[in-house]
């Protein structure tokens, strides 16, 4: 296996040769995906390079505030040429909810366990708290200066993709990069209080409602969410007001483990999230989706009766597994 820094080189090496390139994340973007592909863009624009960004999804309203969101493309595929497609935060090139990417010289940047390697260069790095710190490396490795809106994004992804400085992973490394953006003039305060203290009013009504109906599983040691798309409409909602609700079962010392489900007229989206050491990953993974071993999604397409109780069990299992 090569260095990381080796596959760091070679990516670099790529981007400096290069002229015109795309940049594309998962679908349904977060913190993280948004905001790493902002800071790379504005860091390749600065060295003269043409960037494209290019998502199958909107970036969620609160985001609205991050500097050039807007000059992000929503395209189910891709057909002009490009030097080289640069695929941030996507485990297989299937996440990006993007056609037409196949077959092109294609840079796999990823911290997600369980990285198929689809790219002609992957730089994998499962200790980075954030894919944006893999970004920061990149941008120091090119040479690029960091501004303050290349700062600002890289601090949204490092804030909302370490679960505000509380998930695992976070490093003294996470930290020099925050007092790197912070000496560029970044209010962390002000960015904190446009992710967490901007949302509707029916964003914390549906926050009651949710934990109002919440169910105990396994010895109270699981609790289910649930939601129907009637449930939003009733609310006033979107899916995007939905954002963090999942963690709040956390809070009570003998929850272990969140089971977020989530239903629409055509499928079932599950949200897990989980304490240390419990891997709910490997559930997620064992119904063709992925995520980190404390937070992970997939999508069913064929619910059935059976389906709640399945992953109920599943995750109950990876309770008992991890001794807690
Ligand atoms: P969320 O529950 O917030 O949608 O996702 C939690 C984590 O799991 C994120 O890191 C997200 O990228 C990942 N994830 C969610 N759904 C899927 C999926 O269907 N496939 C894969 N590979 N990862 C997913
Ligand atoms: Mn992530």
């Amino acid at each position: 296996m090569t260095p990381p820094h080796a596959d760091r080189s070679r990516i670099r090496d790529t981007l400096l040769d290069g002229h015109s390139f795309l940049l594309t994340s998962h679908a349904r973007p977060d913190g993280d995906s948004l905001g790493s592909q902002l800071a790379l863009a504005g860091a390749l624009q600065q060295l003269g390079k043409q960037v494209r960004i290019i998502n199958s999804d909107l970036a969620p309203a609160f985001f609205a505030f991050l500097p050039d969101v807007s000059t992000i493309e929503i395209a189910a595929s891709v057909e002009d040429p490009f030097d080289a497609v640069v695929v941030l935060e996507c485990s297989t090139l299937n996440r990006t909810g993007v056609a037409g990417l196949e077959g092109r010289l294609l840079i796999n940047i990823d911290h997600h366990a369980g990285n198929a390697m689809y790219g002609t260069v992957n730089w994998h790095d499962v200790s980075a708290c954030a894919c944006a710190e893999m970004v920061f490396e990149l941008i120091e490795a090119l040479g690029a200066r960091l501004t303050p809106a290349i700062a600002t994004h890289l601090y949204v992804a490092i804030l909302t993709g370490t679960g505000s400085f509380r998930h695992a992973n976070i490093t003294a490394r996470t930290f020099e990069i925050c007092r790197r953006v912070a000496e560029t003039g970044v209010d962390a305060a002000g960015v904190a209080a446009q992710i967490y203290d901007n949302g509707s009013l029916g964003r914390v009504r549906m926050t009651g409602i949710l934990l109002d109906q919440m169910t105990l599983e396994h010895d109270q040691r699981i609790a289910v969410l649930e939601l129907s798309d009637a449930m939003l409409t009733d609310a006033g909602c979107d899916q995007d007001d939905l954002e963090g609700i999942v963690n709040l079962p956390l809070a009570a010392r003998q929850v272990r483990a969140v089971i977020f489900l989530k239903k629409t007229d055509t499928c079932l989206r599950v949200s897990l999230r989980s304490k240390d050491p419990i891997d709910v990953r490997q559930v997620a993974v064992s119904f063709g989706g992925g995520g980190h071993p404390n937070a992970a999604g997939f999508t069913v397409e064929n619910q059935t009766p059976e389906t709640r109780d399945q992953v109920i069990a599943r995750v109950a299992a990876m309770i008992t597994d991890s001794g807690t």
